[in-house]
């Protein structure tokens, strides 16, 4: 009777960067099953080792670092300002997001006491920056943020428990322009992620309602985009027009570097730069 690797072996296989169909094999025999294994794990790991070999003396910089100047650089040179705000948010300022209890969201936040969570998104900080710019400064303001953002996810391929978003807005963004700058400040973006294979498709959040998502061809979303006036300006007494685009960075390196799991490139102790550091 034919026999498949063990679950021990597939994770084993699948932790070192192996794709889901090379691990499904069958053997005529237990025998031929382990020698294959062994096989391909020396390969691996070579592999692996070799990688982690080329960042400590070549590159000298993980991609989720590389990636996290590129879009900056590229931001900034279209008009944006950089900013960066608290990793705690109070929950007066989800709730103003109205991820309250009615929200799904809800549900995903970690929290830190009763009045302080770790912010799911960059959104409730940026609106609070803006309402303070906007009282004193020219439309239209261009501003993004780079940085962790922490939600409870049930472990998959794509999603991370702490990930890195940018999030971009432009206030002031004339009404029947707005979809036309969403998706010129997308190209930006997945220019500068080095990321050509990529579609525009309609989308509804809990949170903002309609919108237009970038997505892989395999329907993997990219990153999210919104625009304004909207019900959530209010709370902030923001009364301009504006759009919005929210993206995973490791999410954009996964679907860049076709890696198995987006783990291999998440800010990680067991991965190095989209390599397993588990070599013995
Ligand atoms: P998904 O439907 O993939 O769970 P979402 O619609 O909940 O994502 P948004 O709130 O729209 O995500 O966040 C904007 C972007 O942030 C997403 O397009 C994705 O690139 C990234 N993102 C969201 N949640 C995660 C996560 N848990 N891990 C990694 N990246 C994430
Ligand atoms: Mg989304």
């Amino acid at each position: 009777m034919a026999v498949e690797y063990t679950p021990a072996q597939r994770n084993r296989l699948s932790e070192l960067g192996l794709a889901e169909e090379d691990i499904l094999r069958e053997f005529e025999t237990e025998k031929l099953r382990q020698a294959s294994f062994m096989e391909l794990e020396k390969l691996a790991v070579r592999e692996n080792r070799e990688r982690i070999r080329d960042l400590l003396e070549n590159k000298h910089r993980v991609e989720l670092c590389a990636l996290q100047e590129e879009l900056a650089s590229a931001l900034c040179e279209n008009g944006f300002t950089q900013v960066t705000t608290p990793i705690m948010v109070s929950a007066k300022a989800l709730d103003r997001m109205t991820i309250n209890r009615d929200n799904p969201l809800f549900e995903q936040v970690y929290w830190l006491d009763r009045k302080t969570a770790l912010r799911p998104m960059l959104a409730p900080n940026l609106y609070e920056l803006s309402r303070q710019l906007l009282s004193s400064q020219k439309l239209p303001l261009r501003l993004f943020e780079i940085g962790s953002c922490f939600r409870k996810e049930s472990e998959g391929k794509s999603h991370l428990k702490e990930f890195t978003m940018l999030n971009l807005v432009e206030w002031g963004t004339e009404l029947e322009e707005r979809t036309d700058h969403l998706k010129a400040f997308a190209r930006i973006v997945m220019k500068a992620a080095g990321i050509e294979d990529y579609g525009f498709e309609n989308e509804n959040s809990v949170v903002y309602g309609e919108g237009l998502d970038v997505v892989t061809p395999a329907g993997l979303e990219l990153a999210s985009t919104s625009m304004g006036p909207h019900k959530l300006d209010d709370a902030w007494k923001i009364t301009c027009s504006w759009v919005g685009l929210g993206t995973g960075l490791e999410r954009l390196l996964m679907h860049r570097e076709k890696a198995a799991g987006i783990h291999r490139y998440s800010k990680s102790t067991v991965f190095l730069d989209g390599a397993c550091m588990k070599l013995k």
